[in-house]
């Protein structure tokens, strides 16, 4: 009988990257995937553990899946990502129906772990390895549109965040390697990919060869059959003119910047260790806004660090309202163990914290409903990614800015085309329109 894998990933684009690879190792071990945990052999939990919260949902994860055990004795259960690194041995003392813990460096070597695991051994991988970041080419289920990771960990030890010691240090990985992997997707049918890393404005920095992230960029757009690049995390300290000149004179990269500012006021931003000024930002946004027609920003905040001022957190709505981000991603702060904010006192009340997230996020809906009123009569570019499961009329893509457009289609279309769509109505946070025929 075959062997059955889930999975449940928790966290960032990064983790389902990892879960992606994850399942691959599973495969090539005679494993097929599965969504249901009920009919899996090995169930992995792919954690987060930026903040306090998904990593508390982790504990619940274990709770759900243990009782498979009583039905299936050769169930297992692993425990991978953020949370493993951190934890390792402590994961599989406190909890006996844990088999494997296996940290963000050791993917290589689930391989051996699973074989191991189902000859019955408990065993935790949490080591770093420093040699070069490789990552083989894997089978994914991408459909249209793929993650593709360029570098991991990171060195800017940001101070609320726990990132670079549960993933270690930076390192690119081979841009010959990564153009070979986004080919073999693209032969695959993937048509947009997603750059992933923590800086990837810093790509390049750990290779041999000389080459900056612009010109792996650059090289990205001369693939074949590849309609739409990506990228995430642009960060601001290092994000550069070459770069957004770049976006504004290459079709295929889309103008969608996904740049954090985390915060308005310079006094908090220098707390966290962030390497700009509000005043500096604001200088590389105002530039990007100018060279590229129809930018989209987005950007992530995180409301009541230590000393969070009222007077702190009003510049950081003045921010917000300034700059006018078509979407923002905001976080309560939470002390993170062994960071450097959590030995600051953590003296914003839950309640306040609430309050600003509230406030915030309040702001940034009257600002994305604008933006998106805006453009009604518009007529995008959507990359199709599937049909409504109720309405066999209506099709789901994104456009270039990364929203997602509903829009109704008398013509039969096929995942993957890129069609005209007229928008006609603003929703809450998506676009609905018409196909456009020409
Ligand atoms: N590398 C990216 C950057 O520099 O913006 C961010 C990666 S982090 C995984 C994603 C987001 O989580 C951060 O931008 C920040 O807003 C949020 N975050 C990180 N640590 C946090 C903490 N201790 N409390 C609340 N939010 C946090
Ligand atoms: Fe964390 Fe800062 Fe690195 Fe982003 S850049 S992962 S926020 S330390």
């Amino acid at each position: 009988m075959i062997k059955k894998v889930y999975i449940k990933t928790f966290g960032c684009q990064m983790n389902e990257y990892d879960s992606q690879r994850i399942l691959s190792i599973f495969e090539e071990s005679g494993y097929d995937r599965t969504d249901d945990p009920e009919e899996a052999d090995f169930a992995v939990i792919n954690t987060c553990s930026v903040r306090e919260k998904p990593k508390e949902k982790v504990k619940s994860e274990i709770g759900r899946l243990k009782r498979f055990k009583n039905s299936n004795p050769y169930f297992k259960i692993a425990i991978a990502g953020c949370v493993a690194q951190e934890d390792g041995e402590a994961i599989l003392k406190e909890n006996k129906s844990v088999d494997l813990v296996i940290g963000t460096d050791g993917i290589p070597k689930l391989y051996e772990a699973i074989f191991r695991v189902e000859k019955g051994e408990r065993l935790a991988i949490t080591e770093f390895y420093h040699d070069d970041f490789t990552v083989p080419i894997f089978n994914r289920n991408s459909s249209v549109s793929a993650f593709v990771t360029i570098m991991k960990g990171c060195d800017n030890f940001c101070s609320y965040c726990i990132v670079p010691y549960v993933r270690g240090r930076e390192k690119s990985r081979h841009y010959k390697e990564i153009l070979d992997e986004v080919k073999f997707l693209v032969d695959n049918g993937v048509r947009e990919v997603t750059f992933l890393g923590q800086n990837v404005n810093s790509y390049g920095k750990t290779l041999d060869e000389k080459i900056n992230f612009t010109q792996f960029l650059y090289m990205a757009t001369q693939i074949v059959g590849l309609n739409r690049i990506r990228f995430v995390t642009s960060h601001p300290k290092d994000f550069n003119k070459d770069l957004v000149d770049l976006v504004a004179s290459e079709s295929k990269i889309c103008e969608y910047l996904h740049l954090p500012l985390q915060a308005g006021s310079n006094d908090i931003l220098k707390k966290m260790n962030r390497g700009y000024t509000f005043e500096e930002y604001e200088e590389k946004i105002s530039y990007a806004k100018e060279k590229i027609k129809g930018l989209a920003l987005s950007s992530d905040f995180i409301v009541g660090f230590p000393g969070e001022t009222d007077e702190d957190f009003e510049q950081t709505l003045k921010a917000v309202n300034e700059i006018e981000y078509e979407t923002i991603f905001a976080f309560k702060y939470s002390p993170r163990p062994g960071t450097k904010a959590s030995s600051m006192p953590d003296n914003i009340s839950d309640v306040e914290k609430a309050n600003r997230l509230k406030k915030l996020l309040d702001a940034q809906q009257i600002i994305t409903d604008k933006l998106l009123k805006r453009q009604i009569g518009e007529i995008q570019e959507i990359l199709v990614e599937g049909k409504s499961k109720k309405d066999t009329n209506v099709y789901s893509g994104r456009n270039r800015k990364n929203r997602i457009v509903n829009f109704t289609s008398e013509k039969s279309l096929q995942n993957g085309e890129i069609v005209k769509v007229k928008i006609t109505q603003a929703k809450k946070n998506s676009l609905f329109g018409n196909l456009e025929v020409s």
